[in-house]
């Protein structure tokens, strides 16, 4: 079946007391016993299992083609579940532009006990052929990254990755399902945060795991999801679940819309460069055509001439675009990446982030033409 109709379909079955159509919230914590002492219903305490996070568990899973998924309260809890199921002395190789939160739980948090990290270009997969090590035993892949959407070859590093006798994990947040199946293409483990375009209204924080089999690994990823107690609240869930049918609508128009303003900033004058794998002059887009369907998703950078005070004076300027952090929501966001709080290092200082939404392209082209005309 396509992604819409899995979308649609799958975790929103309908209540067999009620006869309810929408999906009910389970909020219960505990579930009764039965007079044998057995659990009927196969529930027993949330923090293991609720009906409402299986619902959504159920639905990813199918949209991303996994046999199984794991949901969480953040994107980066996600992240930790999956770090965390590696060994003490195991080895992961990371995207040089990686999410900072990825960088930061594997570098701060889990190289304390004893996880070893290193960094490689993913947009060349050589460097990623020579940044493995006897003891690598995860890759980790985000496409397009964060903020100069670089495209990785996922076939290829999954390729890599097996060879090396390692798993391949895909961040695939930006993507999104409706765009990019990263376990159809060889990877083993998908990775969202789900507070982006999957929740999309900018009103859940969350993250999931999915898995393409059922596998020892990810057993030790719902270990962690049970005893680390990072699970999403059954209302997060059904938020999650109600956001899910629109998610490859929104997408997809948001992609259409990034694609014209990405036309619009390429020829404008006071930009020096425009990071958007859906042009053609991109170093990536030869890849993203090959592994992408239906759009090249909705977040764009650009950079203007001029450095930081050049992009501050055009993010004050914007009246449409909300100045913000985040991505992947119903409204347009900008950022400047180099002055937020603890920016990784390597950010361009004249680079502006746009998460495009669902306003009329033409009013957020315009508004960024206005905006642009301070400088
Ligand atoms: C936001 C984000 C994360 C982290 O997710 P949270 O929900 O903020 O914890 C991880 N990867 C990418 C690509 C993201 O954009």
């Amino acid at each position: 079946m396509h992604v819409e109709t899995l979308a649609v379909r799958v975790g929103r079955t309908i209540d067999p007391c009620t006869r309810a159509v929408a999906p009910t919230i389970v909020l219960s914590t505990t579930f009764e016993r039965a007079e044998d002492g057995s659990y009927p219903s196969g529930f027993t305490y949330a923090r293991s299992d609720n009906p409402t996070r299986r619902a959504l568990e159920q639905a990813l899973a199918a949209l991303e083609g996994g046999a199984v998924a794991a949901a969480f309260s953040s994107g980066n809890a996600a992240t930790a579940a999956i770090l965390s199921a590696l060994q003490t002395g195991d080895h992961v190789v990371l995207p040089e532009e990686t999410y900072h939160g990825t960088r930061l739980v594997a570098t701060q948090v889990l190289a304390r006990w004893g996880l070893h990290v290193s960094f490689a270009d993913f947009s060349d997969p050589s460097a990623v052929q020579r940044a493995i090590q006897p003891n690598t035993r995860l890759v980790w892949v985000e496409t397009p990254s964060n903020p100069t959407l670089r495209v990785t070859d996922i076939a290829r590093v999954a390729e890599i990755a097996h060879a090396a006798g390692a798993l391949c994990a895909c961040d695939n947040t930006f993507a999104t399902p409706a765009l990019q199946q990263p376990l159809k293409l060889g990877a083993d483990l998908v990775m969202h945060s789900t507070t982006k375009y999957i929740g999309g209204h900018s009103d859940v924080l969350g993250g999931v795991v999915v898995g393409r089999e059922d596998s020892a690994f990810f057993q030790r990823v719902r270990d962690y999801q049970a005893l680390g107690g990072a699970s999403p609240s059954a209302f997060d869930c059904w938020l999650l679940l109600r956001s899910l049918p629109t998610l490859p609508l929104r997408i997809r128009a948001q992609s259409e819309s990034a694609m014209r303003v990405a036309e619009f900033l390429a020829s404008h004058p006071v930009v020096a460069k425009v990071h958007y794998p859906g042009l053609p002059r991109h170093p990536g887009h030869a890849v993203a055509c090959r592994q992408m369907r239906g759009g090249f998703g909705g977040v764009v950078s650009f950079e203007v001439h001029g450095g930081a005070p050049a992009a501050m004076a055009v993010a004050a300027a914007v009246r449409v675009f909300t100045r913000a952090t985040s991505l992947g929501c119903v409204e347009s966001l900008i950022e400047h990446r180099a002055s937020i709080p603890d920016a990784p290092p390597g950010i361009p200082p004249g680079l502006l982030r746009l998460s495009i939404g669902l306003e009329h392209p033409d009013d957020l082209i315009a508004d960024l033409a206005q905006a642009l005309s301070v400088l």
